[in-house]
Protein backbone atom coordinates (compact mmCIF):
# COMPACT_ATOMS: atom_id res chain seq x y z
CA UNK A 1 0.00 0.00 0.00
CA UNK A 2 1.10 3.54 -1.06
CA UNK A 3 1.48 5.68 1.72
CA UNK A 4 0.45 9.69 1.27
CA UNK A 5 2.18 11.32 3.84
CA UNK A 6 4.68 12.89 1.79
CA UNK A 7 3.69 16.60 0.77
CA UNK A 8 1.60 16.32 -3.18
CA UNK A 9 3.63 19.42 -4.04
CA UNK A 10 7.15 19.50 -2.03
CA UNK A 11 7.25 15.84 -0.83
CA UNK A 12 7.82 17.41 2.48
CA UNK A 13 6.96 14.69 5.59
CA UNK A 14 3.50 15.20 6.59
CA UNK A 15 1.40 14.01 9.23
CA UNK A 16 -0.91 10.86 7.87
CA UNK A 17 -3.67 11.29 6.18
CA UNK A 18 -2.45 14.66 4.99
CA UNK A 19 -2.15 15.56 1.24
CA UNK A 20 0.23 18.57 1.36
CA UNK A 21 2.07 20.42 4.08
CA UNK A 22 0.58 23.59 5.45
CA UNK A 23 3.24 25.80 3.66
CA UNK A 24 1.81 24.78 0.50
CA UNK A 25 -1.83 24.47 1.58
CA UNK A 26 -1.27 28.23 1.64
CA UNK A 27 0.56 28.70 -1.62
CA UNK A 28 -1.29 26.54 -3.59
CA UNK A 29 -4.86 27.62 -3.05
CA UNK A 30 -7.60 25.49 -4.82
CA UNK A 31 -10.66 26.54 -6.75
CA UNK A 32 -13.73 28.23 -4.92
CA UNK A 33 -16.11 25.91 -3.17
CA UNK A 34 -18.44 28.01 -5.44
CA UNK A 35 -17.67 27.24 -8.66
CA UNK A 36 -19.91 26.99 -11.00
CA UNK A 37 -21.56 23.11 -11.27
CA UNK A 38 -22.08 23.36 -15.19
CA UNK A 39 -18.39 23.95 -16.00
CA UNK A 40 -16.13 24.09 -12.94
CA UNK A 41 -14.80 27.46 -13.13
CA UNK A 42 -14.37 30.27 -10.76
CA UNK A 43 -15.96 32.80 -13.26
CA UNK A 44 -17.66 32.14 -15.94
CA UNK A 45 -21.02 33.03 -18.28
CA UNK A 46 -23.08 30.04 -17.34
CA UNK A 47 -25.26 32.17 -15.33
CA UNK A 48 -26.01 35.07 -17.78
CA UNK A 49 -27.84 32.38 -20.48
CA UNK A 50 -29.16 29.53 -18.12
CA UNK A 51 -28.50 26.49 -19.69
CA UNK A 52 -27.84 22.54 -19.11
CA UNK A 53 -25.14 20.73 -20.66
CA UNK A 54 -26.44 17.68 -22.84
CA UNK A 55 -23.65 15.42 -22.01
CA UNK A 56 -22.11 16.43 -18.56
CA UNK A 57 -24.42 17.15 -15.53
CA UNK A 58 -21.95 19.26 -14.01
CA UNK A 59 -17.93 18.89 -13.51
CA UNK A 60 -15.40 20.19 -10.57
CA UNK A 61 -11.78 20.20 -10.47
CA UNK A 62 -9.33 20.64 -7.93
CA UNK A 63 -7.10 23.44 -8.90
CA UNK A 64 -6.48 25.41 -11.98
CA UNK A 65 -3.67 24.00 -13.96
CA UNK A 66 -0.60 26.26 -13.64
CA UNK A 67 2.49 26.39 -11.75
CA UNK A 68 3.05 23.96 -8.64
CA UNK A 69 0.29 22.08 -10.00
CA UNK A 70 0.94 21.90 -13.60
CA UNK A 71 4.65 20.35 -12.04
CA UNK A 72 2.62 17.77 -10.29
CA UNK A 73 0.41 16.53 -13.02
CA UNK A 74 3.77 16.47 -15.27
CA UNK A 75 5.37 14.57 -12.86
CA UNK A 76 2.46 12.11 -12.10
CA UNK A 77 2.43 11.35 -16.01
CA UNK A 78 5.76 11.59 -17.57
CA UNK A 79 8.58 11.13 -14.55
CA UNK A 80 7.33 8.00 -12.75
CA UNK A 81 4.77 9.78 -10.22
CA UNK A 82 2.76 7.30 -10.40
CA UNK A 83 2.07 7.11 -6.83
CA UNK A 84 1.00 10.64 -6.54
CA UNK A 85 -2.06 9.65 -7.69
CA UNK A 86 -3.05 8.53 -4.23
CA UNK A 87 -3.10 12.04 -2.70
CA UNK A 88 -4.47 13.58 -5.88
CA UNK A 89 -7.09 11.28 -6.13
CA UNK A 90 -8.40 11.91 -2.29
CA UNK A 91 -7.96 15.79 -2.99
CA UNK A 92 -10.74 14.85 -5.81
CA UNK A 93 -12.65 12.26 -3.97
CA UNK A 94 -12.88 15.06 -1.42
CA UNK A 95 -13.73 17.25 -3.91
CA UNK A 96 -16.87 15.31 -5.55
CA UNK A 97 -18.43 14.97 -2.17
CA UNK A 98 -18.21 19.36 -1.19
CA UNK A 99 -19.51 20.00 -4.94
CA UNK A 100 -22.07 16.77 -5.31
CA UNK A 101 -22.60 16.20 -1.91
CA UNK A 102 -26.17 14.67 -2.69
CA UNK A 103 -25.25 13.16 -5.88
CA UNK A 104 -25.25 8.99 -5.18
CA UNK A 105 -22.73 7.58 -7.92
CA UNK A 106 -23.14 3.43 -9.20
CA UNK A 107 -20.04 3.75 -11.21
CA UNK A 108 -16.60 5.30 -11.72
CA UNK A 109 -15.21 5.62 -15.64
CA UNK A 110 -12.22 7.42 -16.75
CA UNK A 111 -10.92 8.80 -19.66
CA UNK A 112 -8.91 6.33 -21.83
CA UNK A 113 -5.65 6.91 -22.82
CA UNK A 114 -4.09 5.74 -26.59
CA UNK A 115 -2.36 1.76 -27.03
CA UNK A 116 0.77 4.05 -27.76
CA UNK A 117 1.00 6.21 -24.49
CA UNK A 118 -0.34 2.92 -22.15
CA UNK A 119 2.84 1.13 -23.71
CA UNK A 120 4.98 4.40 -22.96
CA UNK A 121 4.01 5.15 -19.37
CA UNK A 122 2.61 1.72 -18.39
CA UNK A 123 -0.05 3.13 -17.20
CA UNK A 124 -3.32 5.64 -17.62
CA UNK A 125 -3.09 8.46 -15.65
CA UNK A 126 -6.83 8.80 -15.40
CA UNK A 127 -7.19 5.38 -14.41
CA UNK A 128 -4.97 5.71 -11.69
CA UNK A 129 -6.76 8.66 -10.02
CA UNK A 130 -10.24 6.91 -11.10
CA UNK A 131 -8.96 3.29 -8.55
CA UNK A 132 -7.83 5.83 -5.98
CA UNK A 133 -11.39 8.10 -5.77
CA UNK A 134 -12.89 4.26 -5.79
CA UNK A 135 -10.84 4.16 -2.47
CA UNK A 136 -11.78 7.13 -0.65
CA UNK A 137 -15.64 6.46 -1.66
CA UNK A 138 -16.01 3.03 -2.17
CA UNK A 139 -17.95 3.59 -5.45
CA UNK A 140 -16.66 1.24 -8.44
CA UNK A 141 -14.66 1.53 -11.05
CA UNK A 142 -16.23 0.36 -14.34
CA UNK A 143 -12.62 -0.47 -15.80
CA UNK A 144 -11.97 0.04 -19.42
CA UNK A 145 -15.68 0.87 -20.26
CA UNK A 146 -14.58 3.63 -22.73
CA UNK A 147 -12.07 2.63 -25.66
CA UNK A 148 -10.25 5.55 -27.72
CA UNK A 149 -10.27 4.79 -31.05
CA UNK A 150 -6.92 4.50 -33.24
CA UNK A 151 -5.59 7.34 -35.26
CA UNK A 152 -6.89 10.18 -32.66
CA UNK A 153 -4.21 12.38 -32.42
CA UNK A 154 -3.53 13.39 -28.90
CA UNK A 155 -5.18 16.57 -27.49
CA UNK A 156 -2.57 18.93 -26.09
CA UNK A 157 -0.95 18.92 -29.38
CA UNK A 158 -3.36 20.94 -31.46
CA UNK A 159 -5.32 24.27 -31.09
CA UNK A 160 -9.07 24.49 -29.16
CA UNK A 161 -10.76 24.69 -32.54
CA UNK A 162 -9.10 21.46 -33.35
CA UNK A 163 -9.62 19.37 -30.53
CA UNK A 164 -12.96 19.62 -31.07
CA UNK A 165 -13.08 18.01 -34.43
CA UNK A 166 -10.27 15.53 -33.02
CA UNK A 167 -12.61 14.07 -30.42
CA UNK A 168 -15.61 13.56 -32.55
CA UNK A 169 -16.20 9.98 -32.08
CA UNK A 170 -12.95 9.13 -30.71
CA UNK A 171 -14.39 7.11 -28.36
CA UNK A 172 -16.62 3.95 -28.02
CA UNK A 173 -18.11 1.97 -25.71
CA UNK A 174 -17.57 -1.35 -24.55
CA UNK A 175 -20.21 -2.55 -22.70
CA UNK A 176 -23.57 -0.28 -23.13
CA UNK A 177 -25.64 -2.58 -20.61
CA UNK A 178 -23.15 -2.23 -17.85
CA UNK A 179 -23.83 2.09 -18.05
CA UNK A 180 -27.63 1.58 -19.03
CA UNK A 181 -29.44 3.97 -16.47
CA UNK A 182 -26.59 4.36 -14.37
CA UNK A 183 -25.22 7.63 -12.41
CA UNK A 184 -21.53 7.67 -13.29
CA UNK A 185 -18.67 10.07 -12.40
CA UNK A 186 -16.52 11.02 -15.05
CA UNK A 187 -12.17 11.32 -14.26
CA UNK A 188 -9.47 12.52 -16.17
CA UNK A 189 -6.33 14.52 -14.73
CA UNK A 190 -6.68 17.60 -16.72
CA UNK A 191 -9.27 19.56 -18.47
CA UNK A 192 -8.28 22.38 -21.12
CA UNK A 193 -11.44 23.26 -23.11
CA UNK A 194 -13.73 20.24 -21.86
CA UNK A 195 -13.99 18.52 -25.26
CA UNK A 196 -12.80 14.90 -24.09
CA UNK A 197 -15.00 15.21 -21.05
CA UNK A 198 -17.70 16.01 -23.04
CA UNK A 199 -17.07 13.82 -25.97
CA UNK A 200 -16.66 10.92 -23.25
CA UNK A 201 -19.74 11.82 -21.22
CA UNK A 202 -21.85 11.74 -24.94
CA UNK A 203 -20.83 8.13 -25.75
CA UNK A 204 -22.01 7.16 -21.99
CA UNK A 205 -25.30 9.09 -22.26
CA UNK A 206 -25.70 7.38 -25.86
CA UNK A 207 -25.42 4.09 -24.28
CA UNK A 208 -28.35 5.07 -21.88
CA UNK A 209 -26.62 6.78 -18.84
CA UNK A 210 -28.86 8.45 -16.56
CA UNK A 211 -26.49 10.82 -15.22
CA UNK A 212 -22.81 11.60 -16.03
CA UNK A 213 -20.70 13.95 -13.73
CA UNK A 214 -17.15 14.64 -14.39
CA UNK A 215 -14.36 15.30 -11.89
CA UNK A 216 -10.94 16.80 -13.11
CA UNK A 217 -7.50 17.07 -10.49
CA UNK A 218 -7.28 20.47 -12.52
CA UNK A 219 -8.79 22.98 -15.46
CA UNK A 220 -6.98 25.27 -17.60
CA UNK A 221 -7.90 28.76 -16.27
CA UNK A 222 -9.96 30.66 -18.81
CA UNK A 223 -9.30 34.47 -19.51
CA UNK A 224 -10.78 35.87 -16.78
CA UNK A 225 -8.99 33.42 -14.28
CA UNK A 226 -5.38 33.55 -15.28
CA UNK A 227 -2.99 34.92 -13.37
CA UNK A 228 -0.15 36.02 -15.83
CA UNK A 229 -3.17 38.45 -18.05
CA UNK A 230 -2.20 36.45 -21.01
CA UNK A 231 -5.36 34.92 -22.40
CA UNK A 232 -5.06 31.07 -22.91
CA UNK A 233 -6.52 29.42 -25.33
CA UNK A 234 -10.10 28.55 -23.93
CA UNK A 235 -12.79 31.13 -26.02
CA UNK A 236 -15.68 32.30 -23.79
ZN1 LIG B 1 4.48 21.09 0.66
ZN1 LIG C 1 -19.98 27.98 -15.75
Amino acid sequence: MISVNKCLFCGEIVKEREVFCSKCRELIPPLAKTCCKICGHEHCRCSLSPHREYELDGICACYFYEGEVRRVVSRFKFSGGRFLGQGMGKLMAQRVQEVFPDISFDGICYVPTSLQHLVQRGYNQAAVLARAISRFTSVTVYDKILRKRVGVKTQHTLHASERIKNVKDAYRITDPKRVYGKTLLLVDDVSTTGATLRECAGELKGAGAASVYAVCFSLTPNRLERKDGKFGDVKF
